[in-house]
C-alpha cells in the first residue's frame, strides 16, 4: 500500500467517493447489501482513547456497524487527571452520561483559569454545568469505551492499524499482523504521532517542542514536610514542577525534562532522579514507580481533516500544550460533531457537503486552541517581559467581559460556527433550557435533530424520521423556535414553515414523501 495513493484534495466531491445519489436510498434505511455484507464495517475507528471512543458512541446511536481498533492490549495505566470543561459536561448530559461520570470526578467551581491565572467565575456563565470536573483520563476512557460497546460497538484491542488504501467503494485497512479489513470510512484517532495521518501524507505544521515535562507517579523516602519545603522554594522559579501526594504513599511528580526527546518510549526512574537533582539538589529518594510519562509542548495541526474517505479527529489533527486542559475536551467535541454527519452519510440522507462541514467547522476551533495555548504558554515565561504581561492580564482579569471572554474560550461555550447571516443564536450551542417534560438535553440523548416550537404550528414533516419535535409555548426561550442540530448547535431561528423547510433540507437532506 502506496501512502501516494491518498493524498487527494479532501472534498465530498473527491473522485474516489462516490456514494449512491440520495434519490437511490431511503433516509430510513442503510446503503445496500453489497456494503452491509458479514464482515464488513461502515466505519473503522483507528484508536481508542477519548475521541475514537466518543465518535464510535455517536455512530452507533444511527446504527453504524463501527470497529474500533486499538494498538494497546490493555487500557492505559498513566492516571493523569484531566479536567473536563462546561462544553463537554453540556456533551455527556446531551448524551445521558453525565450521571455515569459524576460518581468518578470531583467538582471545582468554574473559572477563568488562564495561564494559571485562577480568578473566580464571573457573572453571566449560562449552563447548569457551569463547573469543572477533575476525573483521571483511563477512568474516563473507560466510562466512554463501555458506553460506546453497550450501544453494540465492537472493540478489537492489539490491532495496531498499519497501512490503508481507498478506492470508489470503501478502505482497506491492514493491521500490523497483515490481516485485512474493508470499511466504508476509515477514521484517525490514534493520537499526535497518528499512523493515519502519515499514511494519507496530510501535513500537520506547527511548532515543534521546545521543552518537554516528565510527569509520573512513585514513592519517596523523604518526609511531606520536607517535600513542601523545598517546593515553595523551587515554585517560585519553575511552573512546571510539583510533587504533590496522589494516594497512599505514592507522589504525582512533575519535572522539566533535560531536553527534548524524539523517542515515544517512556523515560526512566533514573531520569526522574536526575531531573530532580538538577534542580531541587534531591531526588527525595523517589523509588518504585507506578507509571512514568513524557510530554511536550509542540503545537500543530493538520492541514486537512478529510482525505476521500478517511478523516482524522482528536490529538491526530491537533496537538498543543496541556495548559488549560483542553484537548481532551476538544477531540470529544470534534467527534461529537462528526458523528452524526458520517452517520448521516452511511445512511444515505446526507445533503452533497455535510461531510465537508466537519473540517470547517472544527478546524478553525481547534486553531483557537491552539493559539490560546500559545499565548498561554508565552505568558508562564520567567523572562521580564511576560512577567509584565502577566501582571497585566492579571488586572485585566478583574473586569467581568475579560474573564468571561477567556473562560468561554476554554471551555468551548463561546463556539459559534458560521451557518451564514442570522441572528446571534445561530450557530451556538443552546444552553440545557427548562421545556415542559424537564430538561432540553433530556431529549437530545438518540442523537437527532430537534425542532423547539413555541409557535406550536410548524412541523418537521418528510424530516420526522431523523429529526424531532418540541411544540412547547413554555420553553424558556426569546425567539419563537429553533432548529437543533444532533450535536445541540442552532441550526435555524425563525417561525416560518417554508424557510423551516429549507433548513431541514439543508442539514438533513430531502424529506421522505
Ligand atoms: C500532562 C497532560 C495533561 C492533560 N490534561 C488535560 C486536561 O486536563 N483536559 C484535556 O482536555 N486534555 C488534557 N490533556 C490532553 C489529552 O490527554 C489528549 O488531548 C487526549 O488524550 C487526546 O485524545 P485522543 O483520543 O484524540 O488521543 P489519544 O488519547 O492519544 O488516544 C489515541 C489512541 O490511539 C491508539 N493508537 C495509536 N496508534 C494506533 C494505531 N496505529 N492503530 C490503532 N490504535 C492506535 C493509542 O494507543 C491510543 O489509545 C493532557 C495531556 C497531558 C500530556
Amino acid at each position: 500500500m502506496h501512502p501516494a495513493h491518498f493524498t487527494a484534495e479532501p472534498s465530498s466531491t473527491d473522485p474516489v467517493e462516490r456514494d449512491l445519489p440520495v434519490s437511490d436510498v431511503s433516509p430510513a434505511r442503510s446503503e445496500p447489501h453489497a456494503d452491509r455484507a458479514p464482515g464488513r464495517y461502515d466505519v473503522i475507528i483507528a484508536g481508542c482513547g477519548p475521541t475514537g471512543a466518543m465518535l464510535a458512541a455517536e455512530l452507533r446511536l444511527h446504527d453504524v456497524r463501527v470497529l474500533v481498533l486499538e494498538k494497546e492490549t490493555e487500557p492505559v495505566s498513566a492516571v493523569r487527571i484531566v479536567g473536563l470543561h462546561i462544553r463537554s459536561l453540556e456533551l455527556m448530559a446531551m448524551r445521558g452520561l453525565l450521571e455515569r461520570i459524576l460518581p468518578h470526578g470531583r467538582r471545582r467551581p468554574a473559572s477563568a483559569y488562564f495561564a494559571a491565572i485562577a480568578k473566580p467565575a464571573p457573572p453571566g456563565l449560562d449552563s447548569r454545568y457551569a463547573y469543572l470536573l477533575g476525573i483521571p483520563q483511563p477512568v474516563i476512557e473507560r466510562l466512554l469505551e463501555e458506553h460506546a460497546t453497550e450501544l453494540g460497538a465492537q472493540v478489537r484491542r492489539g490491532c495496531a492499524v498499519t497501512g490503508l488504501a481507498q478506492d470508489d467503494e470503501g478502505v482497506t485497512v491492514e493491521l500490523a499482523d497483515g490481516e485485512q479489513l474493508r470499511s466504508r470510512y476509515l477514521v484517525g484517532c490514534d493520537g499526535g504521532r497518528s499512523t493515519v495521518r502519515k499514511l494519507l501524507g496530510v501535513g500537520f505544521p506547527g511548532e515543534p517542542a521546545r521543552t518537554e515535562s516528565l510527569m509520573g507517579e512513585m514513592e519517596v523516602a523523604v518526609p511531606p514536610e520536607e517535600i513542601a519545603a523545598k517546593l515553595g522554594e523551587i515554585r517560585e522559579t519553575h511552573q512546571r514542577f510539583w510533587l504533590r501526594p496522589a494516594g497512599a504513599e505514592v507522589y504525582s511528580v512533575l519535572v522539566p525534562a533535560a531536553g527534548v526527546s524524539d523517542r515515544a518510549a517512556p523515560p526512566t526512574l533514573e531520569d526522574f532522579k536526575r531531573q530532580l537533582r538538577a534542580i531541587a539538589g534531591t531526588d527525595f529518594g523517589v523509588h518504585s514507580p507506578r507509571w512514568l510519562s513524557r510530554f511536550g509542548d509542540a503545537t500543530r495541526l493538520a492541514d486537512h481533516y478529510r482525505v476521500g474517505r478517511v478523516l482524522l479527529a482528536g490529538d491526530a489533527a491537533h496537538i498543543h500544550p496541556p495548559i488549560g486542559g483542553q484537548g481532551l475536551n476538544l477531540g470529544v467535541q470534534d467527534a461529537v460533531n462528526l458523528g452524526w454527519k458520517l452517520a448521516a452519510r452511511i445512511r444515505g440522507w446526507a445533503p452533497q457537503a455535510l461531510l465537508d462541514t466537519y473540517q470547517a467547522e472544527r478546524r478553525p476551533v481547534a486553531a483557537e486552541v491552539l493559539d490560546n495555548t500559545r499565548a498561554q504558554t508565552e505568558l508562564l515565561s520567567t523572562e521580564p517581559g511576560a512577567q509584565a504581561l502577566r501582571r497585566l492580564l492579571t488586572e485585566l482579569m478583574d473586569f467581568d467581559e475579560v474573564n468571561l471572554h477567556l473562560l468561554k474560550k476554554i471551555t468551548a461555550i463561546g463556539i459559534r460556527y458560521d451557518f451564514g447571516a442570522g441572528p446571534d443564536l445561530l450557530g451556538r450551542r443552546l444552553p440545557d433550557i427548562a421545556v415542559k417534560q424537564g430538561h432540553l438535553y433530556d431529549l437530545l440523548h438518540r442523537g437527532r435533530g430537534l425542532l423547539l416550537d413555541r409557535t406550536e404550528r410548524l412541523t418537521v414533516g418528510g424530516w420526522s424520521d431523523r429529526v424531532d419535535h418540541l411544540a412547547d409555548t413554555t420553553a424558556e426561550l426569546d425567539v419563537p423556535c429553533v432548529l437543533l442540530r444532533p450535536d445541540g448547535h442552532v441550526a435555524w431561528v425563525g417561525d416560518d414553515q417554508q424557510d423551516l423547510d429549507e433548513h431541514l433540507s439543508r442539514w438533513f437532506g430531502e424529506p421522505v414523501h
